[in-house]
């Protein structure tokens, strides 16, 4: 069964609030009342005292007591509630309060017994009890004071309404706290359920194919607030992924046509007698056959590219001398077209790489740079070590990439429309293949380009 975040959320926030409640009182109760108990234990204790005191005191006078003695022994007997009696060595009792008023107060007391069971589980309150203590006289024993009490008897009316007003007390701070709780886990399961019910209703809408929508919400939840970007960030991605995906199937359709329209309609020629098929003309089929594997292979190389991780056949490269052999072997080509290179080689720096792939990368960036470049165009090459990292930098004077297409350069078939529209004859997968070969060997490329101005590349190797 599912249930929803705020429905799980306020139960949990009630459960704990009800546990801490019940513990609380728990304990409290728990410890007060044996503090309390043990209080009135020794009230008790010093009430029996007074009593012992008082009836040696009055027995010393004259070694018995007088009616005004037994008198002021009842009434303070009557009063504490406390059965007292006094025997000689003979066990003839001298005095005894009698029970009457114990007996009356026993069916009060039982009637508070109820009352304190309630409140006190676990204390005996109704038991009869009687103690008995030595008459002493001038340290010596002239007799047995008894004293009896119902359990009940030293539990004043105070002491009753302080039990019964502490557990009211509890019992209200536990329904203000639970209603308290209520309102607070209403809140709180709102604040964290709806920016999630938000952002599900965005990835729903995602779902249906509008990739346009941004999931807006107001939370100072950090989880969710990172949820949130992050849902807006995948629909930008795969907003982005649809749309390269559009343009790569526009421009392999584009590839594909151009040479297929002239085979066609040149072989159409020939059909028609309007064409001699001459040698120059099966060459220049051979051109366009050329051209469309060209396309396949590149399709198929890339396909293996992201399938499988690359082998590299590594060894220890001097990347610097690497280096200028391949700008070298650039020069002519540059030269003839009155562009410049230059390299700026920091000597010596080797590196564990995989050779072929490593001047792969360089050839492809050179050749973009050739490809891309305006008159008098001029290319420099520089190699340094920093922070071991390895640092190349291909800067151009070229026509440089528009902005909006600079994220989108390494993708797949991605060409920009400048590149697009001049017939520049690339294909838009050599900075693929270039990066792929990179991060192959841990390093990373990245382009900073300004139209008109020029482009660099820069990559950074692990030294
Ligand atoms: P292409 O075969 O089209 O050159 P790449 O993957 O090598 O494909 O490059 C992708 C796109 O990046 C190019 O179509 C071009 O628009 C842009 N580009 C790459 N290198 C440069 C450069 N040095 N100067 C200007 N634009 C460049």
């Amino acid at each position: 069964m599912k249930i929803t975040l705020m429905k799980k959320l306020s139960i949990a926030i009630l459960i704990a609030i009800l546990g801490s409640i019940a513990l609380t009182s728990f304990i409290s109760n728990y410890t007060v009342s044996k503090k309390f108990k043990e209080y009135l234990i020794d009230e008790h204790k010093s009430k029996e005292n007074d009593v012992i005191k008082m009836i040696e005191d009055l027995y010393a006078k004259q070694n018995n007591f007088t009616n005004t003695n037994k008198d002021e022994i009842q009434r303070y007997a009557e009063l504490q509630k406390l059965y007292i009696e006094v025997r000689d060595l003979n066990n003839n009792i001298l005095y005894s309060s009698g029970n009457d008023y114990l007996q009356q107060k026993n069916g009060m007391g039982n009637m508070m017994m109820g009352s304190m069971m309630r409140n006190f589980s676990g204390m005996n309150l109704g038991q009869y009890t009687e103690n008995k203590y030595p008459l002493s006289i001038n340290n010596k024993n002239v007799g047995t004071i008894i004293i009896g009490y119902f359990g009940t008897s030293y539990l004043s009316s105070g002491s009753v309404t302080f039990i019964s007003t502490l557990n009211h007390s509890l019992l209200l701070s536990a329904v203000i706290a639970l209603i308290f709780g209520l309102i607070i886990s209403i809140i709180i399961s709102k604040g964290i359920s709806k920016p999630i019910i938000n952002i599900t209703k965005t990835a729903n809408t995602m779902r249906t194919g509008n990739l346009e929508v941004r999931s807006l919400v107001n939370t100072n939840t950090k989880e969710i607030d990172e949820l949130s970007n992050s849902i807006n960030y995948l629909a930008e991605t795969l907003n982005d992924q649809e749309m390269l995906r559009k343009r790569m199937t526009s421009d392999i359709a584009h590839e594909l046509r151009t040479p297929l329209t002239t085979l066609k309609t040149h072989i159409e020629a020939f059909i028609d007698g309007i064409w001699e098929p001459t040698t120059e003309r099966f060459e220049s089929f051979y051109e366009e056959i050329e051209r469309l594997t060209k396309l396949v292979d590149n399709l198929r190389n890339l396909a293996k590219l992201e399938q499988t991780n690359l082998n590299l056949s590594k060894s220890k490269v001097n990347i610097s001398t690497e280096l200028e052999k391949i700008i070298d072997s650039f020069k002519p080509l540059y030269i003839k077209e009155h562009y410049e290179l230059n390299g700026i080689i920091e000597p010596e720096i080797t590196t564990i790489l995989d050779k072929d792939k490593f001047k792969q990368i360089i050839t492809n960036l050179l050749s973009n740079s050739y490809r891309y470049l305006k008159e008098n165009g001029r290319v420099t090459v520089t190699l340094k070590e920093e922070n071991k990292n390895i640092i190349i930098k291909v800067i151009d004077t070229g026509i440089g990439i528009p902005e909006k297409d600079l994220p989108y350069i390494f993708e797949r078939f991605y060409r920009s429309d400048i590149s697009r529209n001049t017939n520049t004859g690339g294909s838009g997968i050599g900075l693929t293949i270039t990066k792929a070969f990179v991060e192959a060997h841990g390093g990373k490329i990245s382009a900073q380009s300004k139209e008109n101005e020029g482009t660099t590349f820069t990559i950074y190797l692990p030294a």
